[in-house]
């Protein structure tokens, strides 16, 4: 299918479409390999004027009545439902993934939307009569400025989405610098949110790399950033960010357990764990990376995951049978290959290899297929780094209790699952695995918007996460007010 021809991607800042001043770069169709358009990167001027914008833009709009502040949510949530197959195929030219999957994350996306129409319910603080001797007191949120979000490539149409209509719908303004590999998504919804009708000023695009959040990190201006991408530089965002005084919230990268007991529905449990581990070419910060499986079932699991993993159709995102979609770039595609020739190395048993793959008529894609490891080991670099492509590693445990342990010597704690028929097990899974999203008889899955998205351990830095009420709270401060009116 031939790529479409995208304009160059601009920033959008007070309101008007504009290049960046810095360099331009490529942005490029994983599948075909050829350039889609290009985008600028934002020097240290161009994000002071989308800041200074929001700033002068934030003094009217947190005055604004939250009634009105929301209206441009919801034209914005129509639009946005009106346009979501366009936006969907750009996405799948620019970052591989599976048209179907493209939607989906589009839906997710929209959820949160949704859910911040709801701010002035979910901005409401408390209030206690009589807390003291003729004195009442009354805690209230109210927004603090200029926000800004750096977002990762992985989900270019819902991550922005997880930050974007709190922080305005609580009476911020907000600058979103998404990822410089696949920013046509974010330029799409920008599109939309001008013709939702925010005020100049209230939400800004600038795009950019290294040097572009370096300048969003120092700016005065910007209360307080949220970031989510690899755990490495998540680490560093939290600590330069609050070195300069600003509130930060830092989801890194993960390395996500699955656990199978031999009471579950086997059958069941292999195809979430094999959808959950090659969902977006395994480009999932949620994706299952190791299936520990208790060793009275787990020969019959192996088998039922390698027909899994060998019914999977890798090809174009666009194309109606693909299930794995390409890489995002042929960098990203050999440090995988490198990663699949460390597990051989490190004796696990590679049972599908997926290395030989071709997709006819896309010869300079970057194309993976599944791999599945067997008898992966928790030192193994495969079953402790994030691979981030369609790599899978099973492994036996003797209990739930050893597979519990298993899982919680990964540094990281995104997500983890469990599949069982004994509520004795969930229970205590529940209680003891070490991860900030939990699942029983469920792959894999991001919570709904209405709940915030969980991460601990190397795969969180901060306190309060992204989505709903936690993310309110990130982008509010409580006051106060204590009274008392003695009688006349
Ligand atoms: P990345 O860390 O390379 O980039 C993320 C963002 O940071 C981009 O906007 C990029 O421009 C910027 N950036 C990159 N290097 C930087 C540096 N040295 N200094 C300042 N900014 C820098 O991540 P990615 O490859 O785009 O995304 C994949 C990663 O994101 C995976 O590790 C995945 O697990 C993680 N992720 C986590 C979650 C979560 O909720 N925990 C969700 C999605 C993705």
């Amino acid at each position: 299918m031939p790529d479409t021809d995208y304009e160059t991607v601009r920033n959008y800042v007070d309101g008007v479409w504009e290049p960046a001043s810095g360099d331009s770069h490529d942005v490029v169709n994983p599948a075909t390999g050829d350039a889609l358009t290009s985008v600028g990167f934002s020097t240290p001027s161009d994000v002071d004027e989308a800041v200074e914008a929001g700033r002068a833009a934030f003094e009217m709009w947190r005055e604004t009545p939250i009634e009105e502040r929301i209206q441009p949510l919801f034209r914005f949530k129509s639009l946005l439902e009106e346009h979501q197959d366009d936006i969907a195929a750009a996405l799948v030219e620019e970052h591989g993934k599976t048209l179907a999957e493209a939607k989906g994350e589009i839906r997710r996306g929209i959820e949160n939307v949704e859910v911040a129409c709801g701010m002035p319910r979910l901005m409401q603080a408390g209030h206690v009569e009589n807390a003291a001797p003729g004195i009442d007191e009354t805690a209230v949120r109210q927004p603090l400025g200029v926000f800004a979000a750096i977002t990762p490539f992985n989900f270019p149409g819902m991550i922005p989405l997880w930050f974007l209509p709190y922080a305005v719908a609580s009476g911020n303004s907000f600058v979103l610098k998404p990822s410089e590999r696949d920013p046509i998504t974010a330029m799409l919804l920008f599109e939309l949110i001008e013709e939702a009708g925010f005020p100049d000023g209230v939400v800004q695009l600038v795009n950019g790399g290294v040097e572009t959040v370096n300048a969003l990190l120092e700016h005065d201006g910007i209360e307080g950033v949220s970031f989510v991408g690899s755990t490495p530089v998540a680490e560093t965002i939290y600590e330069k960010a609050a070195a300069h005084g600003k509130r930060v919230q830092a989801q890194g990268g993960a390395k996500n357990h699955v656990v199978v007991t031999e009471s579950a529905d086997l059958e069941f449990a292999a195809a979430k764990a094999v959808s959950s581990s090659f969902a977006c070419g395994g480009e999932r910060c949620l994706a299952n990376d190791v299936v520990i499986v208790e060793e009275s079932v787990y020969e019959e699991f192996v088998d039922l995951v390698v027909a899994e993993a060998n019914s999977q159709v890798v090809g174009y995102g666009l194309d109606e049978e693909t299930t794995i979609g390409a890489l995002i770039t042929p960098e990203h595609e050999q440090r995988v290959r490198d990663y699949v020739e460390t597990g051989i190395e490190e004796g696990a048993e590679l049972v599908v290899d997926g290395r030989d793959v071709e997709v006819a008529g896309y010869e300079d894609g970057n194309f993976l297929g599944p791999c599945v490891f067997r008898d992966v080991t928790t030192e193994m670099t495969i079953a402790r780094e994030e691979v981030f492509g369609p790599v899978l590693g099973l492994t036996a445990a003797e209990s739930v209790d050893d597979a519990i342990d298993m899982l919680n010597e990964s540094a990281f704690g995104n997500a983890a699952s469990l599949f069982t028929g004994c509520g004795a097990d969930a229970q205590k899974f529940r209680h003891r695995a070490e991860a900030g999203n939990l699942a029983v008889n469920a792959g894999t899955a991001a919570p709904m918007a209405f709940f915030h998205f969980g991460g601990q351990k190397d795969s969180f830095f901060g306190d309060l996460h992204a989505q709903s009420e936690d993310v309110v709270r990130f982008y509010t401060d409580e006051t106060i007010y204590i009274e008392r009116w003695p009688d006349a």
